[in-house]
């Protein structure tokens, strides 16, 4: 069976297809489980920095177009179609996001960090004159931070991102260098009861010897997200499956109205 659980639709400033046609790729590409989950990033709005002025989602507009791709998909499809965000998380942004969310009866509810010290770090200014330890540890305080968020989630996204853009020398964001931080964050992650999940975009995220620690630990809750924004659903599907099988994992969490489902990991 194959799932993907972070597609980004046109819904998003930075995803480029319609809701039909994602759906049309995934009916093509045999994904039975889709969950769609655009950006609703509140820092922009609330005095964050992006280096373009990124369109705000309009959760309405969203809401109707998947309603309207669902009913279109119809019962034969092959396909279960779910209704998801990728609420970015940040101390300013929570408040908004707690009244916002539980309106739009999600299925599931992704929680990211994409904003260090008020940047987004997809952009390279996010990095001018601050030194990588200053701001990987920031990074990582934000997310231990935002896994008290006050409003239901259920996956933690792409955990370890702050370094896909960073221009550092050396990028990489060791356990070695902030082993407690990545305890008391994966400790959480399972104490909550969420879905870490794997992230194939450009880098997969987390890195081998996070997800490792993570399964060390005892963590057993596994999602799978492409993150696609332009037609890369269930991008390395079939290598990511491999890879966690060896590691140890059997299932994929899914989740329908916050309640979660497993599904086996399939060997190819
Ligand atoms: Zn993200
Ligand atoms: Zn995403």
């Amino acid at each position: 069976m194959k799932i993907d659980t972070h597609v980004h639709t046109r819904n998003s400033a930075d995803g480029r297809d319609s809701i039909s046609e994602i759906c049309r790729q995934a009916v093509e590409k045999g994904i039975s489980f889709l969950c769609t989950t655009d950006h609703l990033d509140y820092d922009l709005k609330y005095g964050g920095h992006a280096a373009v002025p990124w369109k705000h989602i309009d959760l309405d507009e969203y809401k109707a177009e998947w309603l309207e791709a669902k009913e279109a998909l119809g019962e034969d499809s092959g396909l279960e179609l779910r209704f998801g965000i990728e609420a970015g998380w940040s101390k300013k942004a929570e408040k908004h996001l707690e009244e916002l969310l539980p309106r739009y009866d999600f299925d599931q509810v992704i929680n990211s960090v994409h904003f260090v010290l008020g940047w987004d770090v997809y952009f390279p200014q996010a990095f001018w004159f601050k030194p990588k330890k200053r701001l990987y540890s920031q990074y990582l305080k934000n997310v231990l931070e935002s896994l008290d968020a006050p409003y239901e989630y259920d996956v933690v996204a792409h955990f370890g991102y702050v370094t896909r853009n960073a221009p550092y020398k050396d990028k990489s964001l060791n356990y070695s260098d902030y082993p407690e931080l990545f305890d008391k964050i994966l400790l959480k992650v399972i104490e909550k009861g969420k879905a870490l999940e794997i992230n194939t975009h450009k880098t997969w995220y987390p890195t081998d010897e996070i997800l490792r620690r993570y399964y060390a630990l005892g963590g057993r809750k596994i999602s799978f997200g492409s993150d696609s924004h332009r037609g890369q659903l269930c991008e390395d599907y079939e290598k990511v499956c491999a890879y966690l099988l060896d590691i140890g994992f059997t299932h994929f969490s899914v989740f329908r109205k916050h309640v979660e489902s497993l599904v086996e990991i399939p060997r190819f």
